[in-house]
């Protein structure tokens, strides 16, 4: 047993109407999950529906915005600062999203500069990161995340109120998830890196967690990889099927 406990975030991403949101709410409501003891459940929905969720979600599971800006607000239209979130009671938020790097053109360095940010302000924050099939394909999966991990790394002090999202870009939305053989490989070397470049103390304690297609299916033999400590959910945070990922280690 590694002794860290098992934290779960459903990304909802761009999706929900207010009607959707209450019938996932009240899903989620009712469902029997052992929390906060054996796990931490993180739940994302978009900016506007968090002070819905605030309002509404049973108070064992925090929640999470998407993205935060870079610094403190002012003239950025479109943005969210960090400050907004504390404001709103929102205690975590999810950095560096491949779709944010890709699609928002979110370099590295912006990313760690979001994450040092974030922190500064006292938010949790999962950071994610992953390669491309393209990058798997080259071998260089280990490089690209130390790469986006070492950005972080160069601007961020304290790893207590951070977790790691590993997530293959080749596996998210698609359907094709990574072998629990070849997601721990990259867990693992997660740790390694963190051990040679931080220190042995942190790559231990840091929580991992594995996103890109985790279903009710494959989360249960993804879940007993030894660090492996949770999933990112996208498509299946916003089904039934989620409850029975949250329970995968049940
Ligand atoms: C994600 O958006 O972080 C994700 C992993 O999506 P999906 O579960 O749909 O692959």
């Amino acid at each position: 047993m590694s002794g860290r406990k098992l934290i779960v975030g459903g990304n909802w991403k761009c999706n929900g109407t207010l009607d959707q949101v209450k019938a996932i709410v009240d899903h989620l409501n009712e469902a029997h999950v052992p929390c906060p003891n054996h796990i931490e459940v993180v739940i994302a929905p978009p900016f506007c529906f968090l002070p819905v969720l605030r309002n509404t979600l049973r108070s064992d599971f925090h929640l999470a915005a998407q993205n935060c800006w870079t610094g403190k607000g002012g003239a950025f239209t479109g943005e969210i600062s960090a400050e907004m979130l504390t404001n709103l009671n929102v205690s975590w938020v999810i950095l560096g999203h491949s779709e944010r790097r890709t699609l928002c053109s979110e370099s590295d360095e912006m990313v760690a500069e979001k994450v040092a940010y974030a922190l500064s302000q006292g938010l949790k924050v999962i950071l994610c990161c992953g390669e491309t099939l393209e990058q798997r394909e080259k071998n260089e999966t280990n490089a690209v995340v130390a790469r986006q991990i070492k950005a972080v790394a160069d601007k961020v002090q304290s790893w207590g109120n951070l977790v790691i999202a590993y997530e293959p870009v080749w596996a998210i939305g698609t359907g094709k998830v990574a072998t629990p053989q070849q997601a721990q490989e990259t867990h693992a070397a997660i740790r390694t890196w963190l051990s040679q470049n931080v220190s042995e103390s942190v790559a231990q304690q840091i929580r991992i967690q594995y996103g890109g297609s985790v279903s009710a299916t494959n989360c249960k033999e993804l879940g007993s990889q030894p660090d492996i400590d949770g999933f990112l959910v996208g498509g299946a945070s916003l089904k039934p099927e989620f409850v029975d990922i949250l329970n995968a280690r049940i």
